[in-house]
């Protein structure tokens, strides 16, 4: 058994924007049932749901400290988005590692927290036999900066102002955190093999491409799982109906949706999409889904919302657009109980990504009952199988993948999908009962991560 301290922005549900929380949730959740001695820190946020953090040590069995800087680093009623997140986060992990004691494995998580992997290694002599561990969610965030901005938490900027260290590789006059957290960890991982492999490519390694191949001897892809306990459909708190039989409970939360929604109950399959409005997801290809759906017979439900001030205010125009369509619904806010029950009512769901690391909502969509249409890019290929073009038997595909992120890959995608639902019920239900059977629960995943901090049960 070993101790265990993971260090990173968020966590699941009292600090959530994304996959990032349902992860950390999720893996230190079966750690601990595994019997390590888990430990999560993050920042003490002022927008944190503090009510929940009680229940959420109590029911997962790890332990929770939220860390606090000083200063007012965390107190701006939001988890990111500030001009000086950067210092925010240098703040954050110089604390976190100050409160470690002698953990067995450090696991840090995305740029946030990769500061404090040469950190540990330039000012912390006593943490030096703790196994470092570097798990990247999204390439895309690498905490660019100037090198005395690290004078903030005593570390010499300039002397890790080359290439072989943190010296970003598109600018070398500047720091890259992200590449501090490759270069000084034991091992570093992703989220999924293939966004591994993709990482390693100019077009997915964001400049980052060079020094993945580099460090490619310790660097590999684990598969994120989603916290089943957390999102079972039949036992699913944020459903009041609990409904044991998928099909009649899928029946059921279609027309409670719709009502809700103020769509036609008409029997059309609903195509679904739970995401944050950015590039990275796809956005042209949102938009364009949801016309092509509803002229295919379909009915389109959006849930999501953009940091992005331009691009919510073309969404909230688009729903604006489609006030009297009963085949249309777009929700542009963050709301959890919602997201349960789309899921619960949705036929497909709908994963356009450009990139996409692992992506946890094809998992929970399957899960609950609804058929993947995605794009075949990182943990969306590792995970949806394709019923015409995969080659595989049917016995083995669970839904429909396009290759080039264009219309006329998304529009094909879909008609494959909405004809199958219109027109072959049972090859349909097939596919639903092949994405209901999968496991992707934390098990498989914890057990890899076992494997990389080297330790057994
Ligand atoms: P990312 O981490 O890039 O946001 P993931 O697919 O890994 O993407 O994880 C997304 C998580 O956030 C899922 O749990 C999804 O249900 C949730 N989510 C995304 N947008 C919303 C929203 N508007 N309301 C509620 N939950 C959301």
């Amino acid at each position: 058994m070993a101790k265990i301290v993971h260090v990173a922005a968020e966590l699941s549900p009292i600090a959530k924007v994304g996959g990032l929380a349902d992860v950390l949730t999720g893996l230190s959740r079966e750690l601990a049932r595994a019997g390590h001695e888990v430990e999560v820190m993050i920042p003490e946020y002022d927008c944190l749901d503090y009510e929940g953090i009680i229940a959420l040590e109590k029911s997962a069995g790890f332990k929770i400290t939220l860390v606090n800087p000083g200063g007012d680093w965390f107190q701006r009623g939001c988890f990111y988005g500030c001009v000086d997140d950067i210092s925010r986060y240098l703040a954050f992990s110089r604390a976190a590692v100050e409160l470690m004691v002698d953990p067995e494995i450090i696991h840090l998580h995305d740029w946030q927290a990769a500061v404090a992997a040469p950190l540990i290694r330039a000012r912390f002599p006593d943490l030096r036999k703790s196994k470092i561990v570097f798990t990247i969610h999204n390439v895309e965030h690498q905490g660019s900066t100037s090198p005395d901005t690290l004078d903030a938490i005593e570390m010499e900027g300039k002397d890790f102002l080359t290439l072989d260290r943190m010296a970003d590789n598109y600018d070398p006059g500047r720091i890259n955190l992200m590449k501090g957290g490759i270069v000084y960890s034991d091992v570093v991982t992703t989220v999924s093999p293939r966004y591994a492999e993709e990482v390693m490519s100019p077009v997915g390694g964001r400049g980052l491409e060079e020094t993945f191949r580099l460090h490619r001897e310790k660097f590999r892809g684990v598969l994120n799982g989603i916290d089943t306990v957390y999102w079972d459909p039949a036992k699913d708190k944020l459903l009041p109906k609990k409904i044991k039989d998928p099909s009649k409970r899928k029946a059921h939360y279609r027309q409670e949706v719709r009502k809700q929604f103020g769509m036609a109950q008409e029997e059309r399959p609903i195509v679904a999409t739970v995401t944050r409005l950015v590039p990275q997801k796809g956005i042209d290809l949102i938009k364009h889904a949801i016309g092509h759906t509803v002229e295919r017979g379909g009915q389109f439900i959006l849930l999501g919302t953009s940091p992005i001030p331009e691009i919510q205010a073309d969404f909230e125009r688009l729903r604006d657009q489609n006030a009297d369509n009963p085949h249309v619904h777009l929700e542009l806010s963050h709301d959890e109980q919602l997201a349960h029950w789309i899921y619960a009512a949705a036929d497909l769901f709908f994963v356009p990504s450009l990139f996409e690391p692992c992506g946890l909502t094809q998992l929970i969509a399957m899960r609950y009952g609804a058929v993947p249409v995605v794009r075949e890019t990182g943990g969306l290929a590792d995970t949806v199988v394709d019923i015409d073009y995969s080659g595989k038997e049917l016995e083995n595909c669970n839904g429909y993948t396009f290759r080039d992120p264009d219309l006329g890959g998304v529009e094909s995608a879909l008609d494959r999908a909405l004809g199958c639902w219109q027109n072959e019920p049972d090859t349909w239900k097939k596919l639903v009962d092949n994405g209901l059977r999968e496991d992707h629960s934390w098990s498989v995943p914890a057990r890899h991560y076992e494997e990389v901090y080297g330790i057994g049960r």
